[in-house]
């Protein structure tokens, strides 16, 4: 028998959404993962196991040969940077924006605004392409708490609904990038599993093609 590959994903919406579009590659967990304690998830296929990290951790554990393959944000592969993963396939799930955004008065173009986030080298790139002085702040998470104690100015953070920053008093101000989850390979993995990681890539590929064409009403 070959080498399990080992697929790095975090619970919530990336592990949600996920499970749709494996389920239509033939790939089913043993266990419900959202509620089982143990990190390695056996599936329905021998050669094919669920890694559950957190979700900043996921190209960290491909990068490194920790799992051969993984989904995660482009806003955390982005943050994270390095040239260590192929992302061969957008699965298009987990969709939201990163923006700026803070108190609906806020002055976007002041003098260094004291930004408040835990994407800090994305916020730093925003600013500085352009031009803008920004004292960045780093945060691990409630980012919305920042301006409303008065450590911050602005923030920036994922949004998706826009509820999170209404029930704080914030507002999008600005957006920076689209985001969805992507499929990540680590590049060693790639070559040594080239057929069996081809085939799965292709297998997902074309059941994102067939989520979107069921959701566009066709
Ligand atoms: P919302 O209230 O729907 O705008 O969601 C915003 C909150 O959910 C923020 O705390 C975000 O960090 C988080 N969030 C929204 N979309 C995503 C996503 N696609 N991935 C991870 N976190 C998200």
């Amino acid at each position: 028998m070959s080498r399990t590959l080992t697929l790095a994903l975090s619970k919530g919406r990336i592990l949600d959404e996920t499970l749709p579009l494996l389920a239509r590659c033939g790939i089913e967990p043993a266990e419900d993962p959202e509620a089982s304690r143990k990190l390695i998830i056996g599936t329905n296929r021998e050669d094919v196991r669920l890694l559950i990290v957190r979700a900043s951790d996921v190209p960290t554990y491909v990068e490194h040969g920790g799992a051969d393959l993984g989904v995660a944000g482009r806003d955390v592969l982005l943050e994270h940077g390095g040239e260590g993963l192929y992302d061969p396939v957008d699965l298009g799930i987990a969709r939201c924006r990163l923006m700026v955004a803070g108190p609906p008065d806020a002055e976007l173009n002041g003098t260094r605004p004291r930004v408040a986030t835990k994407f800090v080298r994305l916020a730093r790139q925003h600013f500085a392409a352009q031009g803008r002085q920004a004292e960045i702040i780093k945060l691990y998470g409630s980012m919305e708490l920042a301006p409303l104690v008065g450590m911050a100015d602005l923030i920036v953070d994922l949004v998706d609904t826009g509820n999170t920053l209404r029930a704080n008093g914030l507002a999008p101000l600005e957006p920076i990038t689209e985001i969805s989850a992507r499929l990540v390979v680590n590049k060693a993995s790639g070559k040594i599993h080239h057929r069996r990681i081809g085939a799965l890539v292709d297998d997902l590929a074309a059941a994102v093609a067939e989520a979107d064409h069921a959701s566009s009403g066709h």
